[in-house]
């Protein structure tokens, strides 16, 4: 059987799986790590560096890096690394590549099927973006999954025959999505999703680092734009104390100078976790909403989840893990790693679409996370009166599903009806989301009141299709949601797609060496200047002796690179290729 992929396509880590033996199995990379940074780089000799090399990179020459473009799918925005432009689905293509190559490396095989997953809460643009972005890699996208479903195929996978209803809380690098669910003889339903787009361990880090910042009477944004080497490395000492803070009650950050260096007497800021939970409090407040939404719409008391289940890397955090216990009364799970899960889960889901028979006593249906309709006009007495939401598909309706309205026109001979298409749960369409429209012509002429059908038709991929329908004539319309950042032309991907395959990749094999360089690059920044020549003249030596094509002078220089830095403090961490789980 050709082999099929699932891919967590995340803000700030990317993972790949495969379903082999009876199990989903995660697949290294290049430099035997699971979790590749969602980071991209360009490197001044022009070649693209993807994953751990690319962070290490973004420290230092944070113009010549992109992380967290995952938030800008869907989006038209382009955006400059290293001279080169780049749109969203480019960037995350760039990634998936990168995990293709891996998967390649480590089945011996061309890869080209995969299952992708997406936040819940992402809409129909942010998914087409994903979708294009999978087609950019060279991967035929054979199914777009919601993470905290993957999630739960995951833990279903091992909890077949369980009876229960379970609620995932899936806190990714920007993503928050709430997924609650039934489990019952191996089906497992899921009833309801809610989540924020705009919310995840970022805006944590981020918030660290404005108070950091703050202590330096400096502001984020300004900062962002005038010292971004001084955001970049504030931003990764940040990080370390966030992650420290979960398993210690204080932790310390080195605050760099202007340029990002830290230097040999730099400050030192203190932060507790009573501190830190209250600067985080805003964000963690803002969790309650879609938790609360969830339950609602399952029709379950917040009591009837037996087991709530922690996704996503934030989730570690202890302000999140209480708000979370708290809530709903229960000890989270957390029985398998929160960064895995989700990538596991998507191999599950490789395996069923397969058929793959260990998993054929198992069955999933997923929901629709948001309403969808059209743009309509209500009469109130002699007036109309625009921009009313009429709902097609209600949220948590089970996909896939196909629904139809009819809509009428609204003057006398009215030949034509533009279709508006949005996505949301106001009332009005201002509140809501725009997916696009659809013209509709030829509409006999008559008094007003002419009917119009239109048929949505939501896929298992959570994609939305559109077609309206004039009984009159006969005559079918189906949308081109012009509106989408992730809706090409079949020129534009063709285009897209050479632009992509003329980008020059840093070396698979050498990537270790790169990312060992890099590495020791940003260290150089951190050390004091007693130690910089001493760090300096070790990678100069290692770099000529990788261009060198002597073996034993390289195992020599690496292996003496490696002990400096750890003399210095900073353990390299490559070798230590974590146990598949
Ligand atoms: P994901 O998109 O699931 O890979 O989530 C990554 C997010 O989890 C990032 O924002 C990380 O900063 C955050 N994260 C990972 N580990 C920890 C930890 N130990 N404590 C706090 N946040 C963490």
């Amino acid at each position: 059987m050709a082999p099929f992929i699932g891919i967590d396509l995340g803000t700030t880590n990317s993972l790949c799986a495969i379903f082999e033996d009876g199990q989903p199995k995660l697949i290294p990379n290049a430099i035997g790590q699971l979790l590749t940074p969602s980071v991209i780089g360009v490197t001044a000799a022009d070649e693209i560096l993807v994953g751990a090399a690319a962070k290490e990179l973004a420290v230092v020459q944070p113009d010549r890096c992109m992380a967290a473009f995952k938030r800008l799918m869907g989006t038209n925005r382009r955006v400059q690394i290293g001279g080169r432009e780049f749109s969203a689905p480019e960037l995350s293509s760039l990634v998936l590549k990168s995990l293709k190559q891996d998967a390649e490396a480590y089945l011996g095989k061309a890869v080209r099927d995969a299952v992708i997953t997406v936040p819940a809460y992402f809409n129909d643009n942010q998914r087409k973006a994903t979708r294009l972005a999978g087609e950019l890699a060279g991967l035929n996208v054979r199914r777009i999954i919601n993470e905290p479903t993957a999630a739960a195929l995951k833990y279903g996978f091992h909890d077949r025959q369980a009876e229960k209803y379970f609620i995932v809380i899936d806190l990714g690098g920007g993503t928050f999505d709430v997924t609650a669910m039934e489990v019952f003889e191996g089906t497992l339903e899921i009833i309801s999703t809610a989540g924020e787009s705009f919310l995840g361990g970022e805006d944590f880090t981020n918030r660290l680092t404005a108070w950091a910042l703050e202590s330096q009477k400096l502001n984020l944004e300004t900062a962002e734009m005038r010292h971004p080497q001084l955001v970049a490395r504030l931003r990764s000492e940040c990080e370390a104390a966030k992650r420290r803070l979960a398993v210690e009650s204080e932790a310390t950050i080195r605050m760099p100078d202007l340029n990002g260096d830290i230097g040999d007497d730099p400050e030192i800021l203190r932060v507790t976790q009573k501190q830190f939970d209250t600067l985080i409090d805003p964000l963690v407040k803002r969790l309650a909403r879609p938790i609360a939404k969830a339950v609602r719409d399952s029709r379950r008391e917040t009591g009837e989840f037996q087991n709530v289940i922690l996704v996503g890397g934030a989730t570690r955090m202890n302000a999140v893990r209480n708000y979370v216990k708290t809530f709903f009364g229960v000890e989270p799970l957390c029985t398998y790693d929160p960064d895995y899960v989700v990538a596991l889960g998507a191999a599950v889901q490789a395996a069923l679409i397969s058929d793959d028979r260990a998993v054929d006593d198992m069955v999933m249906t997923d929901v629709c996370p948001f309403t969808l309709g059209v743009e309509i006009v209500k009469e109130f007495g002699q007036h109309q009166m625009t921009g009313y939401f009429l709902p097609i598909i209600h949220r948590n309706t089970t996909i896939p599903v196909s629904r139809e309205q009819i809509v009428s026109t609204i003057a006398p001979n009215q030949r034509e009806v533009l279709v508006r298409v949005f996505q949301g749960e106001s009332r009005k369409v201002e509140g809501n989301l725009k997916l696009g429209e659809l013209q509709v012509s030829g509409i006999p002429p008559g008094p007003s009141g002419q009917p119009i059908q239109i048929r949505f038709t939501y896929d298992l991929n959570g994609i939305l299709e559109v077609e309206a329908f004039v009984p009159q004539t006969g005559k079918k319309f189906a949308a081109v949601l012009t509106q989408n950042a992730g809706t090409l032309s079949k020129a534009e991907i063709e285009k897209a797609l050479r632009r992509m395959q003329g980008l020059k990749f840093y070396p698979r094999d050498e990537m270790r060496n790169r990312h060992l360089v890099l590495f020791a690059e940003r260290v150089v920044g951190e050390v004091a200047s007693f130690q910089r020549d001493e760090l300096e003249s070790g990678i100069d030596q290692f770099e000529q002796a990788m261009n060198s094509g002597d073996r034993e002078w390289f195992e020599q220089s690496r292996t003496g690179l490696l002990t400096l830095l750890s003399t210095l403090g900073f353990v390299y961490e490559d070798e230590t290729q974590e146990e598949t789980p």
